[in-house]
C-alpha cells in the first residue's frame, strides 16, 4: 500500500483461541485492502476487540481495556472503537450498556461487512450493533464467510479455517451459541487458499474448526475431513498440516488412516477428554463414554506409533465428587499424555451446567486443579526426557524469542526445539538431535548436512 492510498491505521487486541486469531488475520487483510496500516491502539483510528467468552477471565480482561479505550475516546473522538467475537455475540445490549464508548458491537457471523459498517459510522455518526447470525438455524455452506488470501503478508505457518460453529451443545460450552450451527467451507474452496498460500510461502497449514475433524456435512460436493487431508496432501510447497480442535468421536477409522498414511500429516493429536469419569461426561454432554475414548486412542497409537498426543482437562464441574475427580487423576495417568490444557470449570450464562445446582466451591477447583497440573508435568517431563538422543526434522521458523542465540522450530510431533545453528535457517527443515528435555520441549542440536545421510530418524511420520 503506498502512502497516498493510506486512509488511516488500524489496531486489533485479540483474545481466545486460533480462530479468534484467524479471524483477526482476516479482518487486518481487509482493513489493509481499503488502505489502512498497522499502528499502535493509541495512534489508530479504528480500534477492535476480538474477544473471547469460553471463560469468564478474559471477558474481564476485554471490559477493563473497553475502560482504557474510554479515555481515548475522549482524546480522539473520531476513533472507532469496535468489539467482535464471542462476547460481542453473546451479549452486545451490555457491553453497550457498559462501554457507550463503543461505536460498534460485530457478531461472529458479520465479519465479512467489517469495512462496510466502519463506512456506515464514518458517515451516519451513529453506533451499529450487528449480531445477525443468519446461520442459526441452517448448516449450509452457503453461510460460511468468504476469504482473503491474496495480499496478505507471507507467513511460514498460516491459520485456514475450514468448519464453523458447532452442533455438539456441550453442557458448559458457550460456543454453539456464539458461534452458530456447524456448516463447513467447500472443499475446492479450501483446497485454492491453500494453494494460494503455499505459493505464498506457507509451509505448514494449521486447519481450524471448533470440532475440525467433523468437517463435511451438509456440503453440496461432499468431502469428508479424511478426504480433505488427502487432497491437501497433494498441494506442492506444503510441507505439514496439523489441525485443532478434533472432536474424540469424529476420530473415525478414514481419518486414523489419512494420519497414519498420509507424509503431511503430522503426528500430533490434540483430544480432549475432558474428565475421566463416566458420570460427569454423560453430565457435560460430551457424547462418549470413556471406554470408547479410550479404544479411540488405542487405534489411534497403533496405526501412528510416533503420535504425540495432548487434551483439554475441565476440573470442578458441577457436582464433581473427590471420586470423580480421581478417576479423572487415574485417567490421565493411564493416558500419558505428551501435554495437556488443564483448567478449573467456569459457569457461562445461557449454559446448562450454570442451571445445575451443586457447583464447586472455587478453592476446591484450585486444590484440583493444582494436583493435576503437578502430574501432568511430571509425565510430560517423563515423556520429553525418554526422547533425548532422538534426531527430529524441524521446521525452523526463526531466533527463539527466549533461549537467545537459538533458532526455534516444531518437531513434527508439535513439540518446540531450540538449538544452535549457522547461516539463515529461516524456513527450512533441518535435522536436530534432542540433547536435553524441558516440560516445553527440547534443547538441541543440528546434525551437519554432511552427517544427515547416516541419522535414523526414529519419529518422522511414516
Ligand atoms: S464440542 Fe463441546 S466443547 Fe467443543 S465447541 Fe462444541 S460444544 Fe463447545
Amino acid at each position: 500500500m503506498s502512502q497516498s492510498n493510506r486512509i488511516g491505521g488500524y489496531a486489533i487486541l485479540t483474545w481466545g483461541c486460533q480462530m479468534n486469531d484467524d479471524d483477526s488475520a482476516q479482518m487486518a487483510a481487509m482493513l489493509e485492502g481499503e488502505g489502512y496500516e498497522l499502528a499502535p491502539v493509541d495512534e489508530a483510528d479504528v480500534v477492535l476487540l476480538n474477544t473471547c467468552s469460553v471463560r469468564a477471565k478474559p471477558e474481564q480482561k476485554a471490559y477493563s481495556k473497553l475502560g482504557q479505550l474510554r479515555e481515548l475516546k475522549l482524546t480522539r473522538p473520531g476513533t472507532i472503537i469496535g468489539v467482535c467475537g464471542c462476547m460481542a455475540q453473546k451479549e452486545a445490549p451490555e457491553i453497550r450498556r457498559r462501554a457507550p464508548h463503543v461505536d460498534m458491537v460485530i457478531g461472529t457471523g458479520q465479519i465479512d461487512r467489517l469495512p462496510a459498517l466502519i463506512e456506515r459510522i464514518r458517515r451516519e455518526r451513529v453506533p451499529i450493533v450487528a449480531t445477525d447470525l443468519p446461520n442459526r438455524k441452517v448448516r449450509s455452506e452457503k453461510y460460511t464467510p468468504s476469504r482473503i488470501v491474496e495480499g496478505t503478508a507471507p507467513k511460514l505457518k498460516s491459520f485456514v479455517s475450514i468448519s464453523y460453529g458447532c452442533d455438539k451443545f456441550c453442557t458448559f460450552c458457550i460456543v454453539p451459541i456464539t458461534r452458530g450451527k456447524e456448516r463447513s467451507r467447500p472443499a475446492d474452496e479450501i483446497v485454492i487458499e491453500v494453494e494460494r498460500l503455499a505459493s505464498q510461502g506457507t509451509r505448514q497449514v494449521t486447519l481450524l474448526g471448533q470440532t475440525v475433524n467433523s468437517y463435511g456435512k451438509f456440503l453440496d460436493a461432499p468431502c469428508s475431513f479424511a478426504n480433505l487431508l488427502a487432497r491437501l496432501n497433494d498441494i506442492e510447497g506444503i510441507e505439514r498440516i496439523r489441525y485443532t480442535s478434533p472432536y474424540p468421536k469424529d476420530f473415525n477409522s478414514d481419518v486414523i488412516a489419512a494420519i497414519a498414511t498420509l507424509p503431511k500429516v503430522m503426528p500430533q493429536v490434540h483430544m480432549p477428554v475432558q474428565v475421566g469419569d463416566d458420570t460427569l461426561l454423560e453430565r457435560m454432554h460430551r457424547g462418549y463414554s470413556i471406554d470408547q475414548y479410550r479404544k479411540i486412542v488405542a487405534d489411534l497409537r497403533s496405526a501412528v506409533p510416533d503420535v504425540a498426543l495432548t487434551t483439554d482437562i475441565m476440573l470442578g464441574f458441577p457436582g464433581e465428587t473427590d471420586e470423580q475427580f480421581e478417576n479423572t487423576m487415574a485417567f490421565v495417568r493411564e493416558m500419558r499424555y505428551d501435554s495437556a490444557f488443564m483448567f478449573a470449570y467456569s459457569p457461562r450464562e445461557g449454559t446448562k451446567a450454570t442451571e445445575m445446582g451443586d457447583q464447586v466451591p472455587h478453592t476446591v477447583k484450585i486444590r484440583r486443579l493444582e494436583a493435576l497440573i503437578a502430574l501432568q508435568n511430571q509425565i510430560t517431563l517423563e515423556i520429553n526426557e525418554s526422547e533425548i538422543g532422538r534426531v527430529y526434522p524441524v521446521l525452523v521458523e526463526g531466533q527463539s524469542p527466549k533461549d537467545a542465540g537459538k533458532w526455534t522450530g516444531l518437531t513434527p510431533q508439535g513439540k518446540t526445539m531450540n538449538f544452535p545453528g549457522d547461516g539463515d535457517l529461516i524456513g527450512k527443515t533441518v535435522l536436530v538431535r534432542a540433547t536435553s528435555a524441558h516440560l516445553w520441549g527440547y534443547t538441541g542440536e543440528q546434525i551437519p548436512a554432511k552427517e544427515e545421510r547416516g541419522i535414523k530418524l526414529t519419529l518422522l511420520p511414516a
